[in-house]
């Protein structure tokens, strides 16, 4: 299959006219990556089984993870849910369109092979005018999970999806640049309290100003994230059992236990490896002083052990690493920047072929926590404690 690549312009027209084409292909069945403001997405009617299933396949998804539907508008949401919660109307009011997803009890017109055979069905009304055009062209309901392969770092340009699904589907819409780079905050609102099942730009706090209390998934907060400092006191006390061994709650260790213990996320994607590059990713986390350190020792150790050696610092740290290939995420004092560059970077060590990459950690309370979820992830939990 030629895959065609559409460049979205300042000519309105003529993207109205690439939209229409685009549409016309997703009311046939067939597949559509297109850009939000998280990162890009793979569409598909989300009301047709058969083009919810050609997601799935391109992507190489497993079959139990399901899809968010997105929509364009208030109205159409009626048709897809059994109910709305008052608590799940006022945050649509508040944050829709935007990186909110919201899981509501499914009504007859979802088909399973989208929900991934759940009763339920995650939604979202993405804040990207092509994404808007697009679903309200299409007939307003798009399936878009990442355009990615699964597995590997979710895409925030074009060029990425066309890296992973070059010849699997007819289009790719290129709108540049995503805004925010990171995929959603899924909040569940199918059982009585809402519960938070993936971090994103949308923080607990955020949405507890919105409708009260928030609860946290259980294997989220049991999980190594540093969520648990907004929560349950400061970052450090979350991070509290950062052993020399670096198998504390942020090790390899506790994570397998956790699976061992059964603490299923109730979305299904979190319990996948994920966002991953293809070299080895290892987070150092501490004050920066022993973090700088630890890098430079390890990176000089491991270039003379003949390895290729990435280096994830930040533009207020990057001239301090001595040896290896060293690259900037972005600035401390402009989390938006971290969480902008995150899977660009770990495509770019990709395209450099590295052996292995030393990252310095990011779990501030605000958007670093998202931040720190998806590194955490990529790192298959391999974090050394300085
Ligand atoms: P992606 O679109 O690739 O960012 O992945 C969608 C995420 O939403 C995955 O982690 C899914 O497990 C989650 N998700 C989608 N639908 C549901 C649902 N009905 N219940 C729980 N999680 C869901
Ligand atoms: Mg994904």
């Amino acid at each position: 299959m030629k895959t065609i690549i559409e460049k979205l312009t300042y000519d309105e027209q003529k993207n109205r006219a690439i939209i229409q084409t685009a549409a016309r292909l997703i009311q046939e069945g067939s597949l559509v990556a297109f850009p939000t403001e998280t990162v890009y997405g793979l569409g598909a009617d989300a009301l047709n089984p058969q083009a919810s299933r050609k997601i799935y396949e391109a992507k190489g998804r497993p079959s139990d993870n399901p899809l968010i539907v997105h929509i364009s508008n208030m109205e159409d949401l009626e048709k897809i849910v059994l109910h709305i919660p008052p608590k799940a109307k006022k945050m649509a009011e508040q944050f829709w369109p935007g990186p909110l997803t919201m899981i509501f009890e499914k009504s007859q017109a979802v088909p399973m092979e989208t929900t991934g055979g759940l009763q339920t069905v995650a939604v979202r009304m993405p804040d990207h005018p092509v994404a808007l055009l697009l679903i309200q062209a299409a007939g307003g309901y798009i399936a878009a999970p990442s355009a990615n392969t699964s597995g590997r770092p979710s895409p925030t340009l074009a060029e990425h999806v066309a890296e992973d699904l070059d010849g699997r589907i007819p289009m790719i819409l290129d709108g540049g640049p995503v805004g925010i780079g990171l995929e959603s905050t899924i909040v569940d609102f199918s059982e009585d309290t809402p519960m938070v099942l993936r971090p994103g730009y949308i923080t607990p706090s955020m949405i507890e100003e919105v409708i009260g209390t928030v609860e946290m998934d259980p294997a989220l907060l049991q999980a190594p994230l540093a969520w648990q400092g907004e929560h349950a006191g400061s970052g450090s006390a979350s991070m509290q059992s950062g052993k020399e061994d670096g198998k504390g709650i942020l090790g390899r260790k506790e994570s397998q236990n956790l699976e061992q213990g059964g603490l299923r996320p109730k979305a299904p994607g979190m319990k996948y490896r994920h966002y991953a590059p293809k070299a080895e990713l290892i987070l150092v986390d501490g004050s920066q002083e022993k973090v700088q350190e630890k890098i430079n020792f390890l990176a000089k150790e491991g270039i003379a052990a003949g390895k290729r050696i990435g280096i994830i610092g930040t533009d207020e740290t990057k001239d301090l690493y001595k040896s290896g290939i060293v690259k900037s995420i972005g600035t401390r004092v402009k989390e938006d920047t971290i969480a902008q560059h995150l899977y660009g970077i770990l495509r770019e060590f990709d395209q450099l072929e590295v052996d292995r990459i030393y990252s310095e950690s990011f779990s501030s309370p605000g958007l670093g926590q998202a931040v720190m979820n998806r590194m955490l992830k990529a790192a298959g939990h391999h974090v050394i404690e300085v």
